[in-house]
């Protein structure tokens, strides 16, 4: 017989990581001692009161059944406590929040909501890669928007074409961005808001790494700016902030309309998010600030040591603001991708070559801080030796 894969499947961009993964598999079987600094996987455990609020969760039976389609209901409301104090945003926990099987699930799943055949999605390039093949999933097509240094890695919405702007219906954005590291301020989200307003495109925003920015800069909520819950929705994410990538817990806020709809497909695909990790969710995010204190100081550090140490050795490297990622333009005579191969074969450093989150990360590699502060030294110090 033959298997024959669909059409949409055939689309999606080919997987430019292939290369590094399986040399940095070969490296790690040959027993070389590598530092991998490719992975946006925090290295830390999850709080132990996290854990202990799993293992209470989990012995009350009723946590044992089908979670509801909306979610826990206490979560949604400790949510909207939050935003309230850290945003100054109010939500109908109700109505405008939902509890996701990660933020990623959302941003896969939401394009099925808005997306007919052929409409367009506009993706920001370099980009997360779910926002590309979650378009391309449902049936549309991903318009890429450059993000380029000399324009702070923030897309041009002025210089869209009006053949673009009429099939497109969506528009993700990311700030703190992965991988550029950068961040935005009120008066983009104006922009946003008003572009989105005039074309009739639905914003969603991710904001995965919102409460983890340096040098005590406090990062915008999207929902903050005027008008934006009327055009969009916001994604957040446990994943990071409580180093928790495994347990699968984010959720999306904002515009009522939008959230219904993305209820309706999720109810269609998936039953919820485990009820005992809705409930650990629950005490976390009450916890939010002491964590993220916490955190923001460890990737504060590990940052000012790998990068004053890129710095000192000849590699001009800004310092990120926010994120645990380090944006950083390739040197002299290397590609994205060459740059990656040496420093993998002459130092055992891992890093992701920028063209693998789209051709405008040409010219980069990132690096994650998801090392202690010694492997970073060290790596720094490996680095120096090849470049
Ligand atoms: C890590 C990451 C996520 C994934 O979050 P989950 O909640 O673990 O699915 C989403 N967006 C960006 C930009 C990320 O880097």
């Amino acid at each position: 017989m033959n298997i024959n894969l669909s059409d949409r499947l055939k689309k999606l961009p080919p997987y430019l990581f292939v290369e590094i993964d399986r040399a940095k598999k070969e490296a790690r079987q040959g027993g070389r001692d590598i530092i991998d600094l490719g992975v946006g996987d925090p290295d830390q455990p999850t709080p132990r009161f996290i854990i202990d609020a799993l293992h209470r969760a989990t012995l009350n039976p009723e946590t044992h059944r089908y979670a509801l389609d909306r979610g826990l209901p206490q979560l949604r409301i400790e949510i909207a406590r939050w935003y309230k104090s850290r945003f100054n945003v109010d939500l109908d926990p109700d109505r405008e929040i939902l509890p996701l099987i990660g933020s990623k699930e959302g941003i896969s799943h939401i394009p099925l909501a808005f997306i007919n055949q052929g409409d367009i999605g506009l993706v920001p390039d370099p980009c997360y890669p779910p926002y590309n093949s979650s378009i391309i999933f449902a049936g549309g097509q991903p318009c890429k928007m450059p993000l380029l240094e000399k324009n702070s890695f923030l897309p041009n919405l002025h210089h869209m074409k009006p053949h673009i702007l009429n099939k497109a219906k969506m528009l993700f954005l990311n700030y703190p961005n992965n991988p550029t590291a950068a961040v935005c301020d009120k008066s983009f989200f104006k922009d946003v808001v008003k572009f989105a307003e005039r074309h009739n495109i639905i914003v969603c925003h991710d904001a995965a790494y919102s409460e983890l920015s340096f040098d005590g800069l406090k990062v915008l909520s999207f929902l903050e700016t005027d008008g934006a819950k009327g055009v969009g929705v916001e994604f957040h994410s446990f994943s990071k902030i409580f180093n928790m990538t495994g347990w699968r817990l984010g959720f999306v806020s904002g515009n009522p309309k939008v959230i219904e709809a993305l209820t309706k497909v999720k109810s269609n695909i998936d039953s919820g998010v485990f009820n005992a990790i809705q409930a650990s969710g629950v005490e976390a995010i009450k916890r939010v600030d002491r964590v993220s204190k916490s955190i923001k100081g460890l990737y504060q550090r590990r940052r000012n040591v790998f990068v004053d140490g890129l710095n000192k050795i000849g590699w001009k490297v800004t310092k990120p603001r926010a994120t645990f990622y380090v944006w950083a333009p390739v040197l002299g005579r290397y590609t994205s991708a060459s740059l990656a191969k040496e420093l993998l074969d002459k130092a055992d450093v891992v890093v992701t070559p920028g063209n693998g989150f789209g051709s405008s990360g040409e010219g980069y590699v990132r690096m994650a801080l998801t090392v202690g502060e010694r492997r970073l030294r060290e790596a720094v110090d490996r680095i120096r030796k090849v470049i």
